[in-house]
């Protein structure tokens, strides 16, 4: 690893943090993609930025290797949006400004996923200035809208998908866990996102009314509940077409790192885990079990002291994280349907937005590769965690419905990383060695003769 590479391609991430991209607020946008469109003209690949959706999309295509025309593609996928910093007050350092301190570096999307795609740079960089040309033909894809469920990008894939073609995708970012395993991930779950809502009269009403006049709050809340029974979704057909996970599925996730009584201790937990103390079906559960939450409810009176209101209207805001199996307009239509069913027809369902699930298959030959190479850099078999999916949300689908390739994702954060919240880190150990293992890769790769 060179020392001035790290240290120059430290300052290029420090500028990428600067730009502030918010996708939620469509902050510095277009500016950040433009930034990016040149470090990746710098290294010496073409690029391209599609501005026919609202957030561009910035796409650089290296070179082919020369003596060897039919190499395998390696397409990394980062998105160049961040999640918003507020609130400020609880930032020890400024976000936007790239801090080292304590040995880790402080800033929004240092860790989701400004810093993964510097260190895959820096790696890149390295190799290039020592050993020429990568024996793969290496493409890059970032996007501008992951934090707002990635809008627009089945757009971009309808329309290019032929020239982001690949044989292995390296998502985005990933971390260590708690007890300092690399993760390697495959997948993601889906989610589907949606509203309920009453509305009863024009106006709030004097709640003297309420002996006479039926509340939409009320409406909402039975509707609400008449959707779970006994710690399960009761909403038919939820549970159809659910692909169930293979044996090596379920034997890398009772191998997960999840310790059920950690968190229950950490969070101060009040009620049990829906599976009880069977832990590893809590683990399989956490990846390959569909859910329903109620993110929120809202309505009538929600301030200091008393306000004796009949609210005209309610809404509660949901999540149901999905697996393969499952679509997100279907899982909202059909809460729509059995509220119907239920007698809740006055309840009605807006679907927000949705991602697809997608699960990969571990045993892709170059995603063994990856997994061997990881393994010694980071020091054994007992050091990476391989898992075929994780618990949360992103736009794989798409991407393996569109190119057919497995997924592979990993990166520099750790389990304290706080991607999202503030004080945003990454320990510079952990930055460096994701050099380190691209490099490896690319070495590997290389004498692997392919
Ligand atoms: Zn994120």
């Amino acid at each position: 690893m060179s020392e001035k590479n790290i240290e120059t391609y430290r300052q290029k991430l420090a500028q990428y943090i600067k730009l502030s991209s918010v996708s939620a607020k469509y902050q510095n946008i277009p500016e950040t993609a433009d930034f990016l469109k040149q470090t990746f003209e710098e290294l010496g690949s073409k690029v391209q930025v599609f501005t026919d959706e609202k957030f561009p999309l910035v796409f650089a295509d290296f070179p082919v290797p020369d003596e060897k025309p039919g190499a395998p593609t390696i397409l990394f996928y980062n998105h160049y949006d961040v999640q918003p910093a507020e609130p400020y007050d609880l930032w020890h350092t400024d976000p936007w400004t790239l801090t080292e301190k304590d040995g880790k570096l402080f800033g929004r999307g240092v860790a989701d996923c400004k810093g993964d795609l510097f260190a895959r740079l820096t790696a890149l960089k390295d190799y290039l200035d020592e050993n020429g040309q990568p024996p793969v033909h290496i493409k890059f894809l970032v996007e501008g809208a992951e934090e707002i469920a990635s809008q627009g990008i089945h757009s971009y894939f309808e329309k290019y998908a032929d020239l982001f073609k690949t044989d292995l995708i390296i998502w985005e970012s990933g971390k260590k866990n708690e007890i300092g395993q690399l993760v390697i991930t495959g997948g993601n779950k889906g989610i589907s996102c949606f509203e309920l809502s009453t509305h009863s009269a024009s106006i709030d009403l004097h709640s003297s009314n309420a002996a006479v006049v039926d509340g939409a709050l009320w409406h909402l809340i039975a509707g609400i509940a008449s959707l779970h029974k006994d710690g399960k979704i009761a909403v038919e057909g939820f549970y159809d077409g659910v692909e169930e996970p293979s044996e090596r599925a379920k034997q890398l996730a009772h191998k997960m790192y999840y310790s059920p009584t950690k968190i229950k201790e950490e969070d101060h937990l009040e009620y049990p885990f829906i599976q009880g103390d069977d832990e590893n079906a809590i683990k399989e559960a956490l990846l390959f079990a569909p859910s329903l939450n109620i993110e929120g409810v809202s309505g009538g009176y929600e301030g200091e002291s008393v306000k004796t209101v009949l609210p005209k209207q309610g809404v509660a805001k949901f999540d149901a994280r999905l697996v393969p199996g499952q679509d997100p307009v279907d899982i909202a239509n059909k809460i729509q349907k059995q509220l119907e069913k239920n007698g809740f027809g006055d309840v009605h369902v807006k679907f927000t937005m949705g991602v697809t699930p997608y699960r990969s298959d571990m045993d892709a030959p170059l995603i063994k590769q990856l997994i061997t190479t990881a393994e010694s850099v980071y020091g054994g078999e007992d050091k990476v965690e391989v898992l075929p999916t994780s618990a949360g949300t992103g736009p794989s689908y798409d991407f393996n419905h569109f190119l057919d390739a497995p997924i592979a994702a990993f990166g520099v954060g750790n389990a304290q990383s706080g991607p999202h919240a503030p004080n945003e880190n990454v320990v510079i150990k952990d930055y460096e060695t994701g050099i380190k293992l691209l490099e490896q890769f690319f070495s590997n790769l290389h004498e692997k003769e392919l």
